[in-house]
């Protein structure tokens, strides 16, 4: 089959970027540069190529995400490894590390909680010079973060640690800024989520009821870990401005929200009310 036949099977099975997905997949099986893919997009591909390919393409009909079939993806201009045990790191959450790159000085201390493949905290270590605790609950995503942390040459300025927010732990000292991207879907929703969401941890997505789940126990459990001016950097979902400021609110915080490059909420900026 030519690349032009597996873009067609992607886009029979419903998947929009089709042509940018069989491109990625062929460089990935092929090891080559997307511009050496486009150059042979009308070729017959053949033998191990075709075999590799077509199993590639497979997975990607099912809707399996182009990132775990890949095995990796680029996260604020990284490469970082990518696996089923933690979320794709997704283009919005640069936002929280822009944030933090603007108001860190080096060797400041922040915490990444429900760290994940650990991309915002690296992300930190790598482009601010920041020291950070990243925290998981799963064990199967510090392994990757540990990996991704090393491979990006930053596991002297990081240290992860296995515990679950809603209890606490896996912090030792006051910061900075205290960075989340929790799960925060609420779970009524999680069964009308994209077929490829499904491939993700649900364990890294479902925020409970409201949704507010994980952001009520950060900062019940994890308030007294930041400095005097320290603040709570959450991403949060498209319709959750409202509630996060609530939540905050009835804490003795504050939150400023900010929006994301799709006019969406995405950011909020959790700091304590100064006394009259
Ligand atoms: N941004 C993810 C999504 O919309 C959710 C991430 C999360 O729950 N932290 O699928």
């Amino acid at each position: 089959m030519t690349l032009r036949g597996y873009e067609e099977r992607l886009r029979r099975a419903g998947i929009g970027p089709a042509r940018s997905d069989v491109t990625a997949l062929a460089a990935h099986v092929l090891g080559i540069s997307n511009a050496s893919v486009m150059a042979r997009y009308g070729d017959e591909i053949t033998g191990d190529a075709a075999a590799s390919l077509e199993a590639a393409v497979s997975r990607r009909e099912a809707r399996e995400p182009l990132q775990y079939i890949i095995g990796k993806w680029e996260f604020y201009g990284d490469e970082y490894v990518v696996s089923p045990s933690c979320l794709i790191p997704r283009p919005e959450t640069e936002m929280l590390v822009e944030y933090g790159i603007s108001r860190l000085s080096r060797g400041d201390r922040i915490a990444d909680l429900c760290c994940g493949s650990g991309c915002i905290g690296i992300a930190l270590c790598r482009h601010a010079g920041v020291i950070c605790d990243a925290v998981d609950v799963s064990a199967d995503a510090l392994d990757v973060a540990r990996l991704n942390a090393e491979r990006l040459g930053v596991a002297g300025m990081i240290e992860f640690h296995n515990s679950d927010v809603t209890v606490g732990g896996g912090v030792s000292c006051k910061y900075k800024m205290i960075f989340a991207n929790p799960p925060y879907i609420k779970s009524g929703v999680m069964d009308a989520l994209e077929p490829e969401i499904s491939y993700e941890p649900a364990l890294a997505l479902d925020g409970g009821v409201d949704g507010m789940k994980f952001y009520r126990s950060i900062m019940d459990n994890y308030g007294d870990y930041l400095d005097a001016d320290g603040e709570f950097v959450f991403e949060i979902g498209y319709d959750e401005g409202a509630a996060i400021a609530d939540e905050a609110d009835a804490r003795g915080y504050y939150a400023v929200v900010y929006n994301d490059f799709s006019s969406l909420p995405r950011m909020a900026v959790v700091k304590r009310k100064t006394r009259e």
